[in-house]
C-alpha cells in the first residue's frame, strides 16, 4: 500500500492495514530470515503533513513465529507495535543535525517526499521488534551439548562438563601464575 503525500488531507489520513501470512516472504530479502509470522498483521495508521514532512503514529499487532535460541524449536511470539515518528524528505537531510538536536525524543526516518510506502514501513517496524536472543520459554532447557537432544522433551545420561571449557582454560592459567 503505498499513499502519496498530495492525497493525505489537512486533517490527516486513518488507514487500516491488514496482510495475510504470506505478504513477509513476498519480499526477497525477508525469505532468508528466521522470522514468519503466524498471524496476518492489522494496523492502524494515521498520516498527518506539515511542511512536507510525515508525522506516523499508530499500532501495530500480529504474532511472529520465531525459533528458539536455546532448543531452536519454532514458538509464537505475540507483537503489538506503537509507533511515532516523523518522515523527512531526504532533501532534507543534510539539515538533520539541526533537525535533531530540536526534536531530541522524536524518531525519524526518511522518504522520497512523494510517496509513504505502508507496506514496508510495517514491515520495518516489525523487523526492528524482533528480539534478537528470542526463547520459547523463560524455563527453556535447550539443547543437551553433547547428544543435542532437546531437555525440555526428553532427558539424557549425557556427562556434561560441568564448568565451560573457557573456565577450565582460566583456571589453568591462574594455577600456572601462581
Ligand atoms: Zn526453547
Ligand atoms: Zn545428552
Amino acid at each position: 500500500m503505498v499513499i502519496k503525500v498530495e492525497d493525505i488531507p489537512p486533517e490527516g489520513l486513518e488507514i487500516e492495514f491488514k496482510q495475510e501470512k504470506r505478504w513477509w516472504k513476498l519480499e526477497e530479502k525477508r525469505q532468508f530470515l528466521n522470522v514468519d509470522l503466524a498471524k496476518p498483521v492489522v494496523a492502524k495508521i494515521s498520516l498527518s503533513v506539515t511542511r512536507e514532512k510525515v508525522h506516523v503514529t499508530g499500532k501495530i499487532e500480529t504474532v511472529l513465529q520465531l525459533f528458539c535460541a536455546r532448543c531452536l524449536e519454532p514458538f509464537s511470539f505475540p507483537l503489538k507495535v506503537e509507533m511515532d515518528f516523523m518522515l523527512f524528505p531526504r532533501s532534507l537531510a543534510p539539515h538533520t543535525e539541526a533537525v535533531r538536536l530540536k526534536k531530541e525524543d522524536m524518531e525519524i526516518e526518511f522518504f522520497d517526499g512523494i510517496e509513504v510506502d505502508i507496506d514496508q514501513i510495517v514491515a520495518e517496524q516489525i523487523f526492528l521488534h524482533v528480539p534478537i536472543k528470542p526463547i520459547c520459554k523463560p524455563a527453556c532447557k535447550g539443547l543437551c551439548p553433547v547428544c543435542g537432544k532437546n531437555l525440555n522433551k526428553e532427558t539424557c545420561t549425557c556427562e556434561r562438563p560441568r564448568f565451560s571449557p573457557f573456565y577450565k582454560a582460566l583456571k589453568h592459567l591462574k594455577k600456572k601464575a601462581s
